[in-house]
């Protein structure tokens, strides 16, 4: 049984209406992973593509049995698809990657290369990223931010791009949480971790399914998953209003003892005063409103994602997960 002593790896990646991209993307790990001294395999998830996404992949499946094909009943979105991806997947290591070519398959091998000198998570870091100036711009104001006001240390300019081993995945399989910003999670859990520098593509076919409101989200997440400082800011904010009320007041009840006859003035002061407090009062129910719907949806205790079911060599023709 010497050759079962193989170590395992599982490619997890990440489907959603990547019809054009199916048969290249598994062409070129194929090829790229075909002399690497382990066994593989590939975990894909279909997260409910309306085009020929889920035909292609299963042709795919059908053909190599080393693909494991999770499916979706409809589209959660890309980081519960990578969840979904984690659960399945069997592997000593897990790499997870784009299904676009935009995260190169050879750094992949990069991110292997690592986790044999010991590393137990190894995250691809862009250099340089061929998006527009917008993007490049809120990308980097944004993990700014995050970094100032997060609980956990969550490295720039990284993805999801990245490989970790069965002891971090196991760990990561434990956080159950709806809003997921998996990045987040990996980052907060510790272990020997070290980044690979590398130059992200352009996507090759189709067209990102990021758009900007799916990045707002995330972004959100990755802020009230990891950081109660808006919570923190609105106390803040409180007191410094109330303070200044305080003075404000005592100002009215001077000019109401010693100047009685001139008080109808105030008219723009009273509007500047009513329509300040109303939007203050309006942002801080917002910051409170999204935990709150955290809580909410935690509450519900709902599964994560649904699956249409999974395709594994060996198996019945349509598995029902457990
Ligand atoms: N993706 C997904 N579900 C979604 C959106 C995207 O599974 O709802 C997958 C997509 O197929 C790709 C990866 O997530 O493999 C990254 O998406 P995309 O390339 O559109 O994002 P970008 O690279 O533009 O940030
Ligand atoms: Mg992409």
């Amino acid at each position: 049984m010497t050759a079962e002593a193989r170590k395992r790896i599982s490619f997890v990646v990440p489907f959603y209406n990547e019809g054009v991209n199916v048969d290249l993307f598994h062409g070129t790990i194929k090829v790229t992973t075909a002399a690497l001294p382990y066994d593989l395999e590939f975990v894909y998830v279909n997260d409910g593509s309306g085009d020929d996404t889920f035909a292609r992949l299963r042709a795919i499946q059908d053909a190599d049995a080393r693909v494991t094909l999770v499916n979706f009943s409809r589209n959660f979105g890309h980081q519960k698809a990578i969840t979904a991806g984690l659960d399945y997947a069997t592997g000593d290591a897990v790499v997870i990657m784009d299904a676009d070519l935009q995260d190169p398959p050879s750094v992949a091998l990069e991110l292997i290369a690592r986790w044999e000198q010991g590393y137990e998570v190894a995250y691809a870091q862009r250099r340089t990223r061929k998006d527009g100036l917008f993007k490049r711009v809120t990308a980097s104001a944004y993990y700014r931010l995050l970094a100032r006001i997060g609980d956990v240390d969550i490295p720039r300019n990284t993805g999801d791009f990245r490989l970790m081993d069965r002891k971090v995945v196991d760990e990561i399989k434990k956080y159950r949480e709806h809003d997921r910003y998996m990045r987040g999670i990996v980052a907060s859990l510790g272990f020997n971790q070290i980044a690979v520098p590398f130059d992200r593509d352009e996507r090759l076919h189709g067209e990102t399914h990021y758009p900007l409101p799916k990045m707002i989200k995330l972004a959100v997440d990755g802020v009230l998953g990891f950081s109660t400082f808006p919570l923190t800011i609105m106390t803040r904010v409180g007191v410094a209003v109330s303070l200044f009320s305080v003075l404000w007041i005592i100002e009215v009840v001077l000019h109401k003892l010693f100047f009685p006859g001139d008080l109808v003035q105030g008219w723009s002061l009273t509007m500047i005063a009513i329509l300040f407090m109303g939007g203050i009062n309006l942002l801080m129910l917002g910051v409170l409103g999204s935990y709150i719907g955290r809580i909410y949806r935690e509450v519900q205790d709902r599964p994560i994602y649904t699956l249409d079911g999974v395709y594994r060599a060996g198996e019945a023709e349509r598995a029902r997960p457990a």
